[in-house]
């Protein structure tokens, strides 16, 4: 592997905990740069092929799981989600903060895989909290919060894995703490 000059920054963490907040908070500083992840999910109102995700289709998404294109890969909700290599090691090489916004099973692969990098998981003060979050966004039909909310439980559980675990009651601080863990003060 080639001299890397940047760092990979891992968030995780359930919908509705404010992670996709954060992110573009975060995206804010010009160091940082967004990892564009494919997915075969449909593009949500508002959302951008090549800016959100890369939508594909499936057929597409296992073409390129033969390639060898994607770091990490996992199946979220029934739809296939893949953070893609060669954009990642040409940010890295260039001396960027690279930012993943993926699953616990997508940071399990990437840890056990030794790519160096901070992992932090973002929760929600609390499961109460969450589900209003959720509702409240009004995106999703009653049948994908309850699949969502099984799902945050269950990533909750995982959040012992990463380096840093940060509980997102004050979406400010929250930024503040994790622009310091990233380093850019
Ligand atoms: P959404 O469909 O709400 O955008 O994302 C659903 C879940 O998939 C979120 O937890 C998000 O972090 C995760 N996700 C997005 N991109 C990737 C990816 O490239 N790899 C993995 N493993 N998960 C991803």
């Amino acid at each position: 592997m080639s001299a890397r000059k940047g760092q990979m920054v891992v968030m995780s963490g359930p919908s509705g905990a404010g992670k996709s907040t954060l992110c573009k908070l975060l995206l804010d500083d010009p160091r940082v740069k967004f990892s564009v992840s494919a997915t075969t999910r449909a593009p949500r109102a508002g959302e951008i092929d090549g800016r959100d995700y890369h939508f594909i289709t499936p057929e597409q998404f296992k073409q390129l799981i033969r390639e060898g294109a994607f770091i990490e890969h996992a199946e979220v909700h029934g739809n296939l989600y893949g953070t893609l290599r060669k954009p990642m090691e040409a940010a890295l090489e260039r001396g960027e903060v690279y930012l993943l916004e993926i699953d616990v099973q997508g940071a399990n692969q990437l840890k056990a895989l030794g790519e160096p990098g901070l992992y932090i998981f973002v929760a929600p003060p609390d499961f109460e909290t969450l589900r209003k979050r959720l509702v409240g966004r009004a995106t999703d039909k009653a049948e994908v919060i309850e699949r969502r909310l099984k799902k945050a439980e269950d990533e909750y559980r995982e959040r012992i894995k990463y380096d840093h675990v940060v509980i997102n009651d004050d979406l400010e601080s929250s930024l503040r703490r994790i622009r310091s863990l990233v380093g850019l003060e």
